[in-house]
């Protein structure tokens, strides 16, 4: 027997788009409820995504550097330990889980977590079924955040291919390392997963099926990057993957590249031709509004229907779990609020490919500017001649930022090479608080860290 439950707010998902924004609405005395199939918080990032796979790019890392300087008498052991690897990925993966929740159960009544899928019913009414639950919840407002998942293409064979969730989800599908990988699709994730695997000696070949390597990324922050990383990794641009076939020893990818049927052979493949939003079931019954087949929302995290927000990688506004995390604070305040006192700037939002090594942007990049007939001024410092990148002897890169003319104010921003991962959110909060160049070049960034290419970059124009 079905029953109906009333309460304030009702969260479609527990990943980064709904949780804060729970934990903030049940914080103020309002009864949450958030759903999810996983039965835990914190969605695909710490399932699948950016936690355990910044795992396993920390060891690849490591394995890189204790290599390069083998002669300090580092041990060079033969192979990595890749269980091992998996192991620490998974125990980080653990104790997240275990963190979450605790920081649940603090909250007592206030906020419940049910095991289940939900769907629309009407626009205040949502169905929940899950293992111990089948209920209707009716309430005053609903923040989707049911978030996004890996798009497997209708290639023939495409179903046997590994998929990102079988190299990072909790006890994996793949738990030890092929010879060789062939990776389709040269977009982040294909991409750093590549560089990853590289770096534990696997031969690994990446395709992409358009003329640049990161498709979408700003080119020249591309070819930058590209300069960087492992030159044994081979790259096919402009190759178009048809179908796959199984072999006795692995996998024949055929692919079409200029003008020609081509193959090539490897022991796995994987898919990585990127993710697409999960829309509830139910969603067009109701009439939400949808923009590339993404739930369409405004800055306050607003859908067409009065009462429904929509946060995280669901909207496609910017699909990364800490832009996910500050929509759904967005939205928790407008709904405390009543109306729209908060918004969302996806201008700021840091940007980092997690290759070895990384690249990051913010804010505007040339590309952006020019699509939209803006002029920007840039000033740049070079990685080469940084003291950090010196002493790790990882050299290469740079920060570039680029400015409003006149006013010199930061609107975007990035960091090629060493520790771009972690100069971005400090360039991130300059663009955010609309810092200048004189404000930049003031700052004594700390030495010998690469961070000081920041303050470098902007002297280099006031
Ligand atoms: P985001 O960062 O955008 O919030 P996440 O991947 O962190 O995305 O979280 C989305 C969560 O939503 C996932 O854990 C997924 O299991 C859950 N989810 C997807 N569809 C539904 C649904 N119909 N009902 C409840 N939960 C859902």
């Amino acid at each position: 027997m079905s029953t109906t439950m009333d309460m304030d707010v009702l969260c479609i998902g527990a990943g980064g788009g709904a949780y804060p924004a729970a934990f903030q609405l049940a914080r103020a005395g309002r009864k949450v409820v958030m759903v999810d199939p996983k039965g835990v918080m914190s969605g695909n990032c710490l399932a699948e995504g950016c936690v355990p796979s910044k795992a396993v790019r920390e060891a690849a890392l490591l394995w890189n550097r204790a290599h390069h300087f083998s002669r300090f008498g580092i041990q060079r052991a033969p192979a990595v330990d890749y269980a091992a690897v998996i192991a620490h990925k998974d125990a980080v993966q653990q104790r997240r889980y275990a963190q979450h929740a605790d920081e649940l159960k603090a909250f007592g009544d206030r906020l419940e977590l049910v095991t289940g899928v939900a769907r629309f019913l009407d626009d205040r009414r949502v169905k929940v079924e899950g293992p111990n639950v089948d209920c209707e919840y009716r309430a005053k407002q609903v923040i989707i955040a049911s978030g996004a998942e890996v798009t497997v293409p209708p290639i023939p064979g495409a179903e046997h291919c590994l998929t990102s969730r079988d190299i990072f989800a909790l006890n994996p599908a793949l738990r030890s390392l092929p010879a060789s990988l062939l990776v389709v699709g040269g977009g982040y994730i294909g991409l750093e997963t590549a560089c990853f695997f590289r770096a534990f000696g696997v031969r690994v070949h990446v395709m992409e099926m358009t003329n640049q390597l990161l498709p979408g990324f700003d080119p020249r922050m591309a070819a930058e990057l590209a300069r960087l990383l492992d030159p044994e990794i081979t790259v096919t641009l402009n190759a178009k993957v048809e179908t796959i076939e199984k072999t006795p020893t692995g996998f024949k990818v055929w692919y079409a590249h200029e003008g020609r049927k081509e193959a090539a052979e490897s022991d796995q493949v994987l898919m990585a031709v990127g993710r697409s939003p999960v829309i509830p079931e139910g969603s067009d019954r109701i009439g939400l509004a949808l923009e590339r087949r993404a739930i369409k929302a405004d800055e306050a995290q607003r859908t067409n229907i009065p009462g429904i927000y929509a946060c995280g990688d669901v909207n496609n506004q910017a699909p990364l779990f800490h832009a996910a995390l500050r929509q759904s604070l967005v939205a928790g305040a407008n709904i405390l609020a009543g109306r729209a006192v908060d918004y969302f700037d996806r201008g700021s939002v840091p940007f980092t490919i997690f290759t070895l090594p990384a690249a990051a942007y913010v804010g505007t990049t040339p590309s952006a500017a020019a699509r939209l007939g803006m002029t920007l001024i840039e000033g740049a410092a070079s990685l080469s001649e940084d003291s950090r990148a010196q002493i790790l002897d990882e050299l290469g890169g740079e920060v570039r930022l680029f400015f409003s003319p006149g006013s010199l104010r930061l609107i975007g921003g990035w960091a090629i090479g060493l520790d771009a991962e972690n100069l971005i959110s400090e360039i991130g909060l300059a663009v955010a608080r609309g810092l200048t160049a004189r404000d930049l070049a003031e700052f004594p960034g700390q030495h010998p860290m690469a961070s000081e290419a920041i303050a470098k970059a902007a002297r280099a124009l006031v």
